[in-house]
């Protein structure tokens, strides 16, 4: 059988930016794409499965991930450990499936240093650092001490706003959304 190759997309976004809920809407629309589950060593939020969000692992069972070289990439992110499946991406783009990431800054790098032309990365940025704030602590998931951490952190990814294939401001999320179900048709070339 020949092999066919699919696609790849990456949302790369700082915490808060709004990609989780963007993310959810697109998988309804684009119901085709497969998403790659990543594997995490940060607590379980209320309402994430496992398997389903992502794998949660302790840092110990991540450590021998890398020692058997099981990561595409991984990166350590908000001081937790962040990693990607290489065997599940290879078997996914060798049946020709279409995949959709959701990354860090790292993560999105290395994945269009591998890839090439076949990733494209969407940057979704926040109207500002405030409003990001303002959603983080409107979610409240996390603990002041984390949400600190994580602005800290998306003033440093918004330096790279402008270094993807392409960017998307969440300010309406209805015209984010829009914004981004063309794209992806683009991408998808539907
Ligand atoms: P991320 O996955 O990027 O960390 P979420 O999708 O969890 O972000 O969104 C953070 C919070 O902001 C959530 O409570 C979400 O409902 C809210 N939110 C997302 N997009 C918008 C928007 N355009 N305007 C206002 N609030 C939003
Ligand atoms: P969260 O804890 O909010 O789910 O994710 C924190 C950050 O880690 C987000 O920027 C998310 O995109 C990133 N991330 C999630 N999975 C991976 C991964 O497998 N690799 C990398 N490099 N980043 C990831």
């Amino acid at each position: 059988m020949k092999k066919m190759s699919g696609k790849i997309i990456v949302i790369v976004a700082p915490s808060g930016s709004g990609k989780s809920t963007l993310i959810t809407r697109l998988k309804k629309e684009f119901n085709e794409l497969v998403e790659s589950i990543s594997f995490t060593t940060r607590p379980k939020r209320p309402g994430e499965n496992e398997g389903k969000h992502y794998h949660f692992i302790t840092v110990d069972e991540f450590k021998n991930k890398i020692k058997e070289n099981d990561f595409l990439e991984w990166a350590e992110v908000h001081s937790n450990f962040y990693g990607t499946s290489k065997k599940f991406v290879q078997d996914m783009l060798n049946s020709g499936k279409n995949i959709l990431f959701d990354l860090d800054t790292q993560g999105t790098d290395a994945l269009k240093k591998n890839f090439g032309d076949v990733a494209s990365s969407i940057f979704i940025a926040p109207p500002s650092i405030e409003e990001l704030e303002k959603r983080l602590k409107a979610r409240g998931t996390e603990s002041e001490q984390v949400i600190k951490r994580r602005i800290e952190n998306a003033k440093r990814e918004m330096l790279r706003q402008d270094d993807y294939d392409y960017k998307v401001l969440n300010n309406d999320l209805e015209e984010a959304y829009n914004q981004l179900s063309k794209l992806f048709k683009k991408i998808l070339g539907q």
